[in-house]
């Protein structure tokens, strides 16, 4: 498989990349989709750049949103990033769900997760899947660890993630990280985005992370990247959307390669395939293509993402 994947970037193959194993850990499930799959004939492909997280937020509340009014809408989002995907040649899928949008069943979590459960039997039944359970950060913790034991008693969630602003601390939500590793959840969190390389080290330590999302401000720091070096932390990231986001400035110099060179393990994966409309295949091709990385590296780290999850 290294030879044929090894081609298929030397070649600009993407239909052989695509028939390739590779796994994507880092994906938002009501986000994932192609937006083609979403609104028909779409010709509103995003702004290259968002200058933050709120901006990107407007284009999706104005671009995505009103083509995916309710539960309906819920459930052909979620269709569509099982469907992404499944027709990507994703065999590894790790994927975040909100407790919020168990409002579209009134609450009633197990009837989210029986949803959740039929759409991906039904779209991706050949995908090996992580359900990941992803809180919003907030102060006000108490009511979030009362939703986290109701969401253990379905034994359901295979991981857990945190996302929002990644320059708040994550101290507030210890308690959660504990009781999920006691579960046996991989624990990740949305780091090193928009916050400096000591908050990366910080919140493996205080949260015992497995695994980071983003992570990629660490290259700021030699000692942080050596300490994720010993520990060896993964970091899963995003290119595409570090690049709209402006987190970094091209494929090219895009901090993957120095990070993956410290001896630290990466992935790649596609955030919000949705919003930044590029598959984790063309990940690997714009990376090699840009000069990033060699196409021997990438597979190497093709294979750091499939190894990563097999214990789980
Ligand atoms: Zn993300």
């Amino acid at each position: 498989m290294k030879d044929y994947f090894v081609n298929c970037l030397k070649t600009n193959d993407l239909k052989g990349l695509v028939e390739i194993p590779k796994s994507d850990l880092h994906n938002h499930a009501t986000r994932g989709g192609n937006i083609r799959a979403i609104r028909n004939n779409c010709d509103t492909l995003p702004k290259r750049v968002f200058c933050d997280l709120n901006a990107m937020q407007n284009w999706y509340e104005e671009h995505v949103k009103p083509y995916c009014i309710g539960k309906i809408g819920f459930e052909n989002r979620i269709r569509a990033a099982f469907k992404q995907a499944f027709d990507d040649g994703i065999t590894i899928l790790s994927m975040s769900f909100g407790l919020g949008d168990s409002g579209f069943y009134d609450g009633d979590i197990n009837a989210y997760i029986n949803a959740i459960e039929s759409i991906k039997l039904e779209t991706a039944p050949s995908i090996t899947f992580i359900p990941e359970i992803s809180f919003m950060r907030t102060e006000n913790i108490k009511p979030v660890e009362a939703e986290f034991e109701k969401i253990i008693e379905f034994d359901y969630f295979k991981s857990i993630d945190l996302f929002g602003d990644d320059r708040k601390s994550v101290e507030n939500y210890k308690s959660i990280y504990r009781r999920a590793k006691e579960k046996g959840y991989i624990l990740k969190a949305h780091v090193g985005e928009f916050g400096d390389a000591e908050s990366v080290q910080r919140a493996v330590d205080v949260l015992e992370l497995d695994q980071v999302q983003h992570g990629i401000a660490a290259s700021k720091s030699k000692s942080v990247m050596k300490w994720l070096e010993k520990n060896q932390i993964q970091l899963n990231i995003c290119p595409s959307s570090n690049i709209m986001l402006q987190r970094a400035e091209s494929y090219k110099k895009h901090p993957i390669a120095e990070l993956f060179y410290n001896g630290i393990p990466v992935t790649i994966n596609s955030d919000d395939m949705i919003i930044f409309d590029q598959s984790v295949s063309q990940e690997y091709l714009n990376l090699y293509n840009h000069g990033s990385l060699s196409a021997e590296d990438l597979n190497i780290i093709r294979e750091i993402g499939l190894k990563s999850c097999l214990d789980y």
